[in-house]
């Protein structure tokens, strides 16, 4: 019915995803996109920029102390990234499913790091892991105004 329909999008969580300077390297930006769209979730914000380092200190600040957290911002600093956030039922744990483990080698085929990486220091994508770590870098990442709440058309052919 039209109120189920409803009240499943009023279930709806947003998850940041990240696509890393390698991903964008690598050219599967259009490939990680396609994978949420096709799902079935809904593409509320979307940009591309380089990464300022206080900002990356910021979104990484629980690794800071670790061996990998130099290596890891000389890295998500090195280049571009795309960064999108996502919208839709369950989309943080399902959004962590489809990106795979955080070493692709961990990683089941299929899903994207597992298609697309080797090595953890080169896994080409971020995403979020719980719903607090998804409001605080949604809220780093993007202002307000340039996350963009729109109606699905599709969404009765999603949702039950
Ligand atoms: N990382 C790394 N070496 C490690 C652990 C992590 O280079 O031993 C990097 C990797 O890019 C990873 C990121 O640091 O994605 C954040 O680590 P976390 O454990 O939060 O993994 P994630 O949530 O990204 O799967």
């Amino acid at each position: 019915s039209k109120l189920d329909i409803l009240n499943m999008a009023g279930a709806s969580e947003r998850t940041f995803i990240m696509i890393k300077p390698d991903g964008v390297q690598r050219g599967v930006v259009g490939d990680i996109i396609r994978r949420f769209e096709q799902r079935g979730y809904k593409l509320v914000a979307l940009k591309m920029l380089q990464p300022p380092k206080a900002l990356l200190e910021s979104h990484y600040e629980e690794h800071k102390g670790k061996k990998f957290y130099e290596p890891l911002l000389e890295y998500i600093g090195s280049g571009p990234v795309v960064a999108t956030v996502w919208e839709g039922v369950n989309v943080i744990t399902v959004g962590r499913k489809m990106l795979g483990a955080t070493d692709p080698a961990k990683s089941e085929p299929g899903t994207i790091r597992g298609d697309f990486g080797i090595v953890t220091g080169r896994n080409i994508v971020h995403g979020s892991d719980s719903e607090s770590a998804a409001k605080r870098e949604i809220g780093l990442w993007f202002r307000p105004e340039e996350v963009s709440d729109w109606k699905h058309t599709a969404e009765k052919w999603i949702y039950e």
